[in-house]
């Protein structure tokens, strides 16, 4: 039984209902692609949960009292004091999204040669470290790499191989060790305080900065209170500020725990830092005030920020994604274990055994979703990941073929989930009757947004 949403519903927005030729034309159209279709051709969104939520009847207030002063407004002294309460920074620096202030960090902390080490970096943090000229280091924790496995904490990172890069020859190249919290390119996994307070050990010992990724600092902290001994009686406030305590500074998408929908922060103490971001932020988001969002945005996520880290409401959202991994489960369908909050990665590779990774297992299920119910979802599989020739072959392909499916935050209600659960039962039922692709367009730069494809028949 899911625990029930703190609010009740006052605002609605029709879903489009399709029928199957027209999804199947859509998709047609699309190249099979679902970056390519309308909202108007989907019923279920769950591409993303970044931007996509709904607010709150006291933040679209707040946002009609959004001051669009450029210089000092009062919503940006509002923000910044909703900021300063999670995060206790000395300097706070807005950003209009999350890779607009990681780029930022990044130019003035890393030189070309370094690294970024990290429990995983997100797909625009990785890409924001490359273009620097530096490595992105992955060191996830080894229960990560078991799908099955329910240990509580799979997005820590590897504390022995960060020892062993901060203590070896490579410790003059590492810029900064970047944690994600909850850990997105980790299956939406947790990070444990315990492993947070290791890693910050550590970077002391060594010298070297500490920043969290802190897209989903609330959805971390819920989890905390819930499997981490020691802080069960902490509220998720609490646990956010702990965990911000840790760290040197953090970059954060707003667009995801902000519970609105655009909107990052950038915040450290050291002082020299921040001349160098400062001027960065001036040259290519905008004033220090706002940084590229509005006044009315400033306001909405200062009330987000006060009510992401409601346990009411963090309970019934954590509850909602575990109603649909039990839904999910008794499909059949197996998933990424324990089910995070933003999204349940579904094991595709597992429940389609007659597809091999060059005919995109995970892409055949996201597309079957899709074709079956105007499901929408994210392969992350070879698709996304491996590296694909120009003729088609498929090198390096990652361990996991998954599907995402991420929930945006108070959108959908259980029985939108049900319905979710009852398409892919009705896929499970059948799983060799759905067909792998073949790309017929395949970009090299940005794949999953620009290619195209068509389903194998044979
Ligand atoms: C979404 C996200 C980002 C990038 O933020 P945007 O606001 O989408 O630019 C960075 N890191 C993590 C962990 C994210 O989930």
């Amino acid at each position: 039984m899911p625990i029930m949403e703190p609010y009740r519903i006052k605002v609605v927005e029709p879903i489009p209902i399709t029928t199957p030729e027209q999804r199947r034309r859509a998709m047609e159209r699309a190249g099979y692609n679902q970056f390519n279709l309308s909202a108007d051709e989907v019923t279920i969104d769950l591409l993303t949960d970044s931007g996509t939520n709904a607010v709150s009847a006291a933040q679209l207030a707040a946002g009609i009292d959004g001051d669009e002063t450029y210089a000092g407004s009062r919503s940006w002294h509002r923000f910044r004091q909703a900021v300063g309460d999670l995060m206790n920074y000395e300097h706070i620096l807005p950003a209009h999204q999350g890779r607009a202030a990681e780029r930022i960090l990044f130019t003035a902390l890393l030189k070309p040669g370094q690294m970024s080490v990290s429990n995983t970096h997100f797909d625009t943090t990785r890409a924001n470290v490359a273009l620097l000229g530096c490595e992105p280091r992955d060191l996830p924790c080894r229960e990560a790499a078991d799908l099955d496995s329910p240990a509580p904490f799979k997005g820590n990172i590897d504390l022995d191989a960060l020892r062993e890069v901060l203590s070896g020859p490579e410790r003059e190249r590492v810029g900064l060790v970047l944690m994600t919290v909850t850990n997105n390119g980790g299956g939406g996994q947790p990070v444990s305080m315990a492993n947070l307070i290791a890693t910050r050990e550590l970077c002391r010992q060594f010298g070297v900065p500490l920043f969290l990724d802190a897209a989903r600092f609330a959805e971390n902290a819920w989890l905390v209170t819930q499997r981490e001994e020691g802080y069960r009686d902490h509220t998720p406030r609490q646990v956010a500020q702990a965990m911000f305590a840790l760290a040197d500074g953090c970059v954060a998408s707003l667009k995801k725990d902000g519970i609105a929908h655009i909107g990052a922060v950038l915040a450290f103490n050291d002082d020299r830092l921040a001349d160098i971001c400062q001027l960065h932020v001036i040259a290519s988001e905008g004033f220090l005030t706002y940084g590229g969002m509005t006044g009315r945005d400033l306001d909405m996520l200062a009330q987000g920020l006060a009510e992401v880290t409601d346990p009411l409401y963090l309970r019934a959202r954590a509850s909602m994604t575990e109603y649909l991994a039990e839904v999910v489960d008794a499909a059949g369908v197996t998933i990424v274990r324990p089910p995070g909050i933003h999204a349940l990665y579904l094991n595709a590779g597992r429940l389609l055994p007659h597809l091999r990774p060059d005919q995109f297992p995970g892409h055949g299920l996201a597309c079957e979703l899709y074709l079956q119910g105007g499901i929408r979802c994210a392969e992350l599989g070879s698709l996304y990941l491996a590296e694909i020739d120009d003729d088609g072959t498929v090198r390096n392909s990652p361990p996991h073929e998954l599907v995402r499916l991420a929930v945006p935050r108070r959108v959908y209600t259980q029985t939108h989930l049900e319905y979710v659960g009852e398409v892919l039962a009705k896929i499970a039922k059948h799983p060799e009757r759905v067909p792998g692709y073949r790309l017929t367009k395949n970009p090299q730069v940005l794949r999953p947004f620009h290619c195209r494809l068509e389903p194998i028949t044979s």
